[in-house]
């Protein structure tokens, strides 16, 4: 199920089974002038029917949303064989309850995803593209913070901390981590992508220790591509668990003060990346390759990241979703009432489990 099935550059609408890889909507939807913004770091890798599942996310969310705001129907085949239509191809419609909605990051316990109708975007006139670094990553967390309270809308912003430079760079060859303790990349886009782009600087300017405007295309693809290399980059140096937790954007700095007195207090190594605009971290534990990371020091430190999101006001789960991993933690987050009522709505579509058993909630 790998087919682009149609494509309206009118109505900017692409129909698509589920099996159609992220990147390659994007590179089919590109000659119309259009592009499908949930573009997740695996974008290469990834499915549309994967990322309807989790609700995936990514850079360009920063903008324009996660999946959930760029899809406007699906096609479910039920457990027991009845097909539901969910949503609409209108981009206003609010006839009923919004399975569309419901469906979305519903880990695949409600259904399967067989067809999926996607929203798509003008693709940006232009794109304004810089690159900061800091002292520290508070810095880098503090700046990330300004720009929201500037009232500025980048279409990217993007934080590693020192040690996923590093890796970084030893993967890549580049030299980012000689240039500072933190990266920070933002890009505003459209017609006013350069004006947009001056306010970001005055406010990031207290905080760093220098900035880097791309004057090209490939010098901000270039940069684009070291953020999405982070993971990979990170997996070569043990065995990782990427974590994924949500705080509120203003509350980023304190997140990362948490995270280092987790790695000292639990001596795991942890290395850090963030979708900023969104307060999305992804802290990454590393331990040796004959270690567990679903027990032991990775478990006591994935608990403890969890923990620091909910005292900070956030999320256990920004963009990754629940899984197996993280059903323990479920029910503080959630509460009794929250999680009754969604395993009953599970029970009405999956009422034998046979559907993605043990996962999500
Ligand atoms: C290097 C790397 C970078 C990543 N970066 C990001 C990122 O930036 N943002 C982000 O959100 N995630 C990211 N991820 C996580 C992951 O890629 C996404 O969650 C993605 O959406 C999963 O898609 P997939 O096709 O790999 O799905 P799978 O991993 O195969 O499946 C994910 C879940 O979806 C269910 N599912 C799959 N297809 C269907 C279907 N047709 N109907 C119903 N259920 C279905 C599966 O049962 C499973 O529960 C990253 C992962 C890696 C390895």
């Amino acid at each position: 199920m790998n087919r682009i099935l149609d494509i309206d550059p009118v109505e900017q609408i692409a129909v698509v089974d589920p099996g159609v890889l992220n990147a390659e909507v994007n590179q089919a939807v590109a000659e119309h002038g259009l592009f499908y913004a949930p573009d997740p770091a695996s974008t290469a890798i990834c499915s549309i029917g994967g990322n309807v599942a989790t609700n995936a996310g990514g850079m360009w969310c920063a903008k324009y949303g996660v999946t959930r705001e760029s899809i406007l129907a699906l096609r479910v085949v039920l457990p027991d064989g009845r097909i539901l239509d969910t949503g609409r191809r209108t981009i206003k419609g609010v006839t009923g309850y919004d399975l569309n909605a419901l469906m979305i990051g519903s880990e695949g316990t409600l259904g399967i995803v067989v067809e999926a109708t996607l929203r798509l975007r003008p693709k940006p006139v232009h794109t304004a593209t810089l690159v900061a670094y800091f002292q520290d990553v508070a810095a880098a967390a503090q700046a990330a913070s300004a720009i929201i309270a500037a009232r500025v809308q980048p279409s990217v912003l993007e934080l590693m901390d020192g040690k996923t430079l590093e890796a970084v760079d030893a993967a890549q060859g580049t030299d980012h981590a000689a240039r500072g303790s933190a990266f920070l990349l933002a890009q505003t886009d459209g017609y006013g992508a350069h004006l947009e782009q001056e306010v970001l600087i005055e406010a990031i300017r207290p905080f760093a220790s220098s900035m880097e405007q791309a004057t090209d295309a490939d010098q901000a693809e270039a940069l684009m591509a070291a953020r999405r290399a982070a993971i990979p980059a990170v997996e070569r140096l043990g065995r990782v668990s990427i974590c994924d937790v949500g705080v509120p954007r203003n509350r980023l700095a304190e997140a990362f003060a948490g995270l280092d007195e987790i790695a000292r207090r639990t001596g795991v190594r942890i290395f850090t990346v963030a979708h900023a605009a969104e307060g999305n971290l992804h802290p990454i534990i590393a331990v040796e390759p004959g270690e567990s990371i679903t027990d032991g020091p990775a478990k006591e430190a994935l608990a403890q990241m969890f923990h620091l999101a909910q005292r900070l006001g956030g999320t256990l789960t920004g963009e990754h979703g629940v899984g197996l991993l993280k059903r323990d933690w479920l029910q503080e987050e959630l509460g009794d009432v929250s999680l009754g009522i969604q395993r009953a709505i599970r029970d009405v579509f999956n009422p034998d489990g046979l559907l993605n058993p043990g996962r999500a909630i």
